[in-house]
């Protein structure tokens, strides 16, 4: 099957790309392969020319990066364009600050002295997803570049172009052959380069479906891994939360990037006395949104990712409606070109529902009301996922304490900004192990050696 690029927003293809021969992929393994033997014995210094040149070329060419994604995932173009200078600031990051994240740290055994060093381990294997075709390339990259490892990436196959053109990004900016290498490739080659000895880790962002089977390829080989997989975060409103603020980020934390974002509010978990306020609020809010091409500025609401996507999320509503859930907004395709969905939301979705443990990939709200912060805690936490979640209160320390119970990676309180460069990302239970960004970022594939040391005449 072959890689294709559609406009979601029209419905029309524009390219298609070839899946690699073995012969193609096994020349593409060895050029990582070879690039690494010169690439770990390169400086820190030398390493950052490169990922900071990426990192400029990419703001210079901002509106050209954005425009591809738009058109081949249907991103609004804002958001493309805000997409594209935070993966700058992400190699940035990494160019500045992978030496200081990886140097020896000094130890204090009884016997002698020692220290913690880290150093490359090889050719590292990352499988992304197409919801953020720049960033989820950068979160990889910068770290793991930095830290002297080379990359091979499986990018998602809706997104080739995106994929090509941050292939083209590295080499534009010095990267040498084989530093980062797109492959476009079967999920059977995905399994093969897994298995491939060259390979010494792996790293995936995707569904859970995905990760299982890539995590356990990795295993079964000894390899290390980390996960960053799907999420149904919770977005508790107290009744003290400042509402009209609560109900923007609630508009943001659900409609972003049209809802298919791993960590967007999902479950809206409203304490009983502000729950009608929140409601009508929030429902009003979404009613506003306009389907519109996303590459026009004036847009609000965009289309989804594929037509795939679109099937799949309706599916999942006529199930959970199957299930007694009531459709309070939306619910349905809009009609016009492309794959567009109303704004939704659903209420009275009760355990035992499908939707109640599902991860709605787009513009799907479930609302929930409970009696008391105790109960928002309890249903915040009865999840298979555990990614993220928000709670909003005007009392901080409150907010706080309420975080600490919630069982996820990532927790905010009065906002759902979840991703810097500086801040660890990543999630537990089925939303995956390991964390991206920050300094746990790039300690991922690295070897953490320790080295013990005594004078050559010291006694036994
Ligand atoms: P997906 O189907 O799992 O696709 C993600 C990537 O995995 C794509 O490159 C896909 O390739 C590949 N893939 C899927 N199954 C595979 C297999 N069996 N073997 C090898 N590769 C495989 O995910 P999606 O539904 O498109 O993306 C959305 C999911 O990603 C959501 O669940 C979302 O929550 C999650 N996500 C998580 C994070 C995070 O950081 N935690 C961030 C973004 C997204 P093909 O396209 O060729 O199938």
């Amino acid at each position: 099957m072959a890689y294709q690029s559609i406009n979601p927003a029209t419905g029309k293809q524009t390219e298609s790309f070839k899946e690699l021969t073995a012969a193609e992929l096994e020349s593409k393994l060895a050029k990582a392969e070879a690039c690494y033997k010169t690439w770990k014995r390169t400086s820190y210094a030398e390493r950052a020319v490169i990922i900071a040149k990426a990192a400029k070329l990419l703001r210079e060419q901002a509106d050209t990066f954005a425009t591809t994604m738009t058109k081949e995932m249907g991103k609004r173009i804002s958001e493309a364009r805000g997409e594209v200078l935070f993966s700058a600031d992400i190699l940035d990051y990494y160019a500045e600050k992978a030496e200081g994240f990886l140097a020896p740290d000094t130890l204090d055994p009884k016997m002698g002295e020692a220290h913690m060093e880290s150093s490359p381990i090889g050719v590292v294997f990352c499988v992304e997803p197409w919801n953020f075709p720049y960033y989820q390339l950068a979160r990889v990259a910068g770290p793991h570049l930095m830290a002297g490892n080379t990359l091979v990436i499986k990018h998602a196959g809706c997104v080739p172009q995106c994929a090509i053109a941050f292939e083209k990004l590295l080499l534009d900016a010095g990267a040498p052959e084989g530093l980062y290498t797109n492959l476009v490739i079967s999920h059977d080659q995905s399994n093969a380069v897994v298995d491939d000895v060259r390979i010494k880790g792996v790293a995936l962002t995707g569904s859970v479906a995905a990760g299982r089977s890539i995590a356990s390829r990795a295993g079964q080989a000894l390899k290390p891994s980390s996960m960053e997989l799907g999420g149904s975060d919770a977005f508790i409103v107290l009744e003290d939360a400042d509402m009209d603020h609560a109900v923007k980020w609630a508009v943001w934390g659900r409609m972003y990037n049209c809802g298919q974002t791993c960590c967007a509010a999902k479950r809206f978990i409203i304490v009983d006395s502000v729950a009608d306020e929140f409601l009508e609020k929030f429902t009003a809010a979404l009613s506003a949104l306009e389907a519109g091409d996303p590459i026009d500025e004036k847009t609000t609401l965009g289309p989804l990712s594929t037509e795939g996507a679109l099937v799949q999320l309706l599916a999942q509503v006529n199930a959970a409606v199957k299930g007694g859930a009531k459709v309070v907004l939306g619910g349905k395709r809009i009609e016009r070109a492309g794959s567009y969905m109303e704004p939704t939301i659903l209420t009275d979705v009760k355990p035992g529902n499908p939707a109640f443990r599902d991860e709605f990939f787009g513009p799907v709200a479930m609302f929930f009301r409970v009696k008391d912060e105790a109960a928002a805690i309890a249903l915040a936490n009865d999840s298979d996922f555990g990614l993220g979640g928000s709670v909003f209160t005007k009392d901080v320390e409150r907010g706080k304490r309420v975080a600490s119970q919630i069982e996820t990676g990532m927790m905010f309180i009065n906002n759902i900004s979840w991703s810097d460069a500086e801040l660890p990302f990543g999630g537990i239970k089925d939303s995956g192990y390991g964390r991206e960004l920050g300094d746990m970022g790039i300690q991922a594939f690295v070897n953490k050696k320790l080295v013990r040391y005594v004078k050559a005449d010291a006694p036994l």
